[in-house]
């Protein structure tokens, strides 16, 4: 009698890797596990993987031997080098057509220069996003694979099975080529820096200026969660709030307010940089980060530099302040949104990647931490018009920062007057005005740039004549 084969391997037993084999397993296929310390390989199947489809390898020999074919690896290792050491050590193991798959949060050139070299051996490579974390990967996760699309018929049915659903359908679907995945999950970590920024400035307000206790806030964000900012990050928000220490004091209170990074949001701003698109929101989001880090240096300025003093407003005027600050928050969450696309876009058109935007926004519908009631409205603007320019231009997000205008624009006033910095509110409100504005200031700028530099000017064409031409200098 032959020996069971598997039908998907896995390399990587940490956390996510642990998870998304059982989850796999729940879901009937048969997993091989691998692990550099091979130890972990028999702990595991001897507690959390004990009477399910998992079976064990010893080496990555041995974990080929027991795969169908094509076979389907996947590794979810520590991203860098320890990804591009276990592709070394498996393709002399490999055949033709077999499909390895890349689950880390690896930086997505290098996943462009992996799927060029494998291409040349034969060797299917995907980068695919995994979002959600633990809970994600063990019940459900927001999957972005992207690369050689070859591997997508062979690994669609794994994937779509184990992915978070929402409204039904499965927040996994093909991104499109080379490093596209990885791609769409680094914009995906970038928008979550932005969303976790634009969450803190709202209870910074609520604090300083409100006068809102935790517990209060707490309940404003309950109650934001049950409307259009219905998410997983607001949710949570609410819970944490809410948390008290043994001896009763909230924990918020008691944690060091300076926020660390791995480097996701980063990778988003500099690509942005790159590529040359104002995806405002997110740079300020990873710049507040860093503020954060410099708690020495705030606690030397807090008595040396000034302020304005903080007028707390009054009882009657909360309910305001609490539907004008929601205003900010949804309005600047649109931009930020917004944002991203534009950068998704851009990128799209650099590389030569077919991106699929309506699927975009359906993976992050479910199963990621970025995951809201706000991505069906996106997913609904993409299938509406896949070619959509811009998220601002679909009447959905028109009206709803229409009408958010005038609280966002009261929010940001209210914080400038109090010296309460909130610079993702104020970015995304400065590049809504900017990108509104048929005429900025930057003909002026233009001119500087002439002046010093010779850089020379368009004439705008109303005014060109003999004398002055598109290019002429001053
Ligand atoms: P991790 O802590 O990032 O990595 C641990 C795994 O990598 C172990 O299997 C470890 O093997 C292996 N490893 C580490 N250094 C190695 C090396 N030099 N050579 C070979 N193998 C090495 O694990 P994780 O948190 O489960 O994350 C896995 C991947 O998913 C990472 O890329 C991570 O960024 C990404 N991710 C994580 C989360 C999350 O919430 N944790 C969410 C989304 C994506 P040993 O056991 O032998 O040390």
């Amino acid at each position: 009698m032959s020996e069971q084969k598997g039908d998907f391997g896995l390399i990587g037993l940490a956390v996510m890797g642990q998870n998304l084999i059982l989850n796999a397993a729940d879901h009937g296929f048969t997993v091989v596990a691998y692990n550099r310390t091979v130890s972990k390989v028999d702990h595991f199947l001897e507690n959390e993987a004990k009477g399910k489809s998992i079976i064990g390898a010893h080496s990555i020999e041995d974990l080929c031997s027991k795969l169908k074919r094509p076979r389907r690896i996947m590794l979810l290792v520590k991203a860098g080098n320890p990804v591009d050491q276990f592709i070394d050590q498996l393709v002399p193991h490999l055949e033709e057509g077999d499909i390895i798959i890349d689950g880390g949060n690896s930086h997505f050139p290098d996943t462009n220069r992996r799927y060029a070299d494998l291409k040349k051996k034969g060797i299917l490579f995907v980068g695919s996003g995994v979002s959600g974390g633990e809970e994600g990967a063990r019940y459900g996760p927001s999957l972005m694979p992207g690369g050689a699309k070859e591997a997508w018929p062979h690994i669609k049915d794994i994937f779509q099975s184990i992915a978070a659903k929402a409204d039904g359908e499965p927040c996994c679907d093909w991104v499109g080529d080379a490093g596209a995945g990885h791609y769409v999950k680094m914009v995906h970590n970038g928008i979550e820096y932005g969303d976790m920024q634009l969450i803190c400035e709202a209870y910074d307000l609520m604090k300083r200026v409100g006068g809102l206790n935790d517990k209060e806030i707490s309940d404003v964000f309950a109650e934001w969660n049950k409307g259009e900012l219905d998410s997983f990050l607001i949710e949570i928000t609410r819970d944490i709030l809410a948390y008290n220490d043994t001896d009763g004091t909230p924990i918020v209170e008691k944690i060091l307010d300076t926020a660390g990074q791995k480097g996701t949001g980063k990778w988003t701003a500099i690509n942005a940089l790159d590529l040359g698109m104002p995806v405002t929101l997110i740079g300020e989001a990873v710049f507040a980060r860093c503020l954060s880090a410099l708690k020495t240096e705030r606690e030397r300025a807090s008595t040396l530099l000034n302020g304005p003093e903080i007028t707390p407003v009054s009882k009657e005027d909360r309910p305001q302040f609490i539907a004008d600050l929601m205003q900010a928050l949804y309005a600047s969450k649109i931009i930020s949104y917004a944002q991203g696309f534009m950068l998704i876009r851009e990128a799209a058109k650099e590389y030569g990647w077919e991106l699929n935007f309506p699927s975009i926004a359906l993976m992050w519908r479910g199963g990621c931490i970025i995951r809201s009631v706000f991505l069906g409205e996106i997913t609904a603007a993409y299938r509406n018009n896949p070619n959509l320019e811009n998220l601002l231009f679909y009447p959905f997000f028109q009206d709803a920062i229409h009408k958010a205008q005038s609280g966002w624009r009261k929010t940001i006033a209210t914080a400038v007057t109090s010296g309460i910095p909130t610079p993702a509110f104020s970015t995304a409100l400065s590049f809504y005005d900017g990108y509104r504005s048929k005429k900025l200031p930057a003909n002026l700028l233009q001119a500087q740039r002439d002046y010093f530099g010779a850089h020379t000017f368009q004439i705008l064409p109303e005014f060109a004549t003999e004398d002055r031409k598109v290019g002429d200098s001053i």
